[in-house]
Order: C-alpha cells, then structure tokens, then sequence
C-alpha cells in the first residue's frame, strides 16, 4: 500500500505555522492539521469543569470523560468534544494557556496520539504543532521548523485576534506568549524543539507568499513527486 505524504511544521506560537500549512495544503492537494485544537479542546473541557490548570490529578480525572473526534472538512480538521463541534472558544488568550498547561501532562499527551498517528497514516497531509517531527511523526517526509522573532510573532498573534474582534493588548500577547513558548520548550516532555532532521526556517519580516514559497522550494527538493 502506497504511504502517504505527511509534512510536519513545527515551531512557537505566532511564527505563522497554521497560515503556512494552510496555503501548502492548498498548494499540494494535502489535508491541513491542526494539532493545537487538540490541546486547546482538552484545556476547555477542563477549564468547563472548573478544575485547576495545575491540578494534574484532576486533568487525568477529565480524560476519562472526553471523547474527542477529529473530521475532514474543507481541506481541514474539525474537532469534536463529546459529539459537539468546537468552535472559536479554543482561541482566547485563556484558552491558550490552559492548553499549554495540559499539553505538560504525559497522559494528556499519550491521549491525543493515536489520532493525530492515524489521521497521517490515511492521509496525505501537513500536520502543524510543536511535536510533530519529534515524536508524533518522525518519520515525516519533511520537516520544517518555523521561527521568527519575537516581535513579528506578536504582531502576528495580536492581528489575528484583533481581526477575530477580539479586545488584546499587544504587549499582554506579547507577555503571554513569551510565557507560553518557554513552558512549551522547557518542558520535559515532548519539548517544542526542532527535529535532528528538521529544516529551521526564520521567517522573520517575511510575508505569508514569500515563507509559502521558500516551504514549496523545500518541499520540492526533498519530495520529487509533489
Ligand atoms: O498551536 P497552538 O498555539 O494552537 O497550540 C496551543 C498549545 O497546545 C501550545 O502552546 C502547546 O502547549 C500545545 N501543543 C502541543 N503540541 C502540539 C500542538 C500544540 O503541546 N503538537
């Protein structure tokens, strides 16, 4: 049986991951993943429950009652929390945090690993997240570690939501994502490191075609037939 395509982006918050796995899905006819709302879907049904982001006992408690589907809509995933799709609650400042805190938890993570494995072995797709050439596919045809300072990432971060009609500050986003990439970093799990084979890619000052077309050139070079 012919294995299909799996393309990994990794990297920070706000280094413009998801807008690049999107516009290469499109690029290449490959389903988009988004591995985050992963996280995020976890870290809302804990916080709906009233349970601490520290309280790891209690985060376990919950997987019990989590069922989380993933389906393939419009060249992209839609995650489901027990039989209710999720929608942009999973993208609030709060809701980041929380997801960065149970995505610490081994159990959270042994959890949410088999449907991001068997989402990639049927599909021919581009997976974003921070594990993903590490730990979730490391045997991804291509690997791209995405980065850029810590001021564009902000600006990026602070547009999105602003456009979302969200009320942020820059510098709180700022603050806030600083915080967040250094736990999801320094973590002893799963750190959100590049892989040993993984293409580091500084996309500082880049704008979204100019950091589509230099993954495309990647891309290409590495697998021929795309
Ligand atoms: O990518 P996004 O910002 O939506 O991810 C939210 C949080 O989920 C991250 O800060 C990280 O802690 C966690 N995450 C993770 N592993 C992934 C994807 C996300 O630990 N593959």
């Amino acid at each position: 049986m012919k294995r299909h395509i799996n393309i990994a982006i990794d990297g920070p918050s706000g280094s413009g991951k998801s807008t690049l796995a999107k516009n290469l899905a499109k690029r290449f006819g490959l389903v988009y993943i988004d591995t985050g709302a992963l996280y995020r879907t976890v870290g809302l049904y804990v916080r709906k429950q009233g349970v601490s982001s520290d309280d790891r006992e209690g985060i376990i408690r919950c997987l019990e009652k989590i069922d989380i589907k993933m389906t393939l809509e419009n060249g992209g995933n839609a995650v489901y929390l027990n039989g209710t799709k999720i929608g942009d609650e999973i993208r609030t400042p709060v809701a980041s945090v929380y997801a960065s805190d149970v995505s610490k938890i081994p159990e959270v993570r042994a959890f949410l690993l088999d449907i991001q494995r068997e989402t990639a072995r049927n599909n021919d797709c581009v997976m974003d997240g921070r594990d993903i050439g590490t730990v979730i596919l490391p045997d991804a045809d291509v690997k791209i570690f995405l980065h850029a300072s810590d001021d564009d990432r902000a600006e990026r971060r602070y547009g999105e939501l602003t456009q979302k009609g969200q009320d942020v500050k820059l510098e709180d986003i700022k603050n806030d994502m600083t915080k967040r990439d250094a736990n999801d970093r320094n973590r002893d799990i799963a750190p959100a490191v590049p892989a040993s084979d993984a293409i580091v890619f500084d996309n500082s000052g880049f704008a979204e075609e100019q950091t589509l077309e230099k993954a495309a050139e990647i891309i290409r070079k590495t697998i021929q037939t795309v």
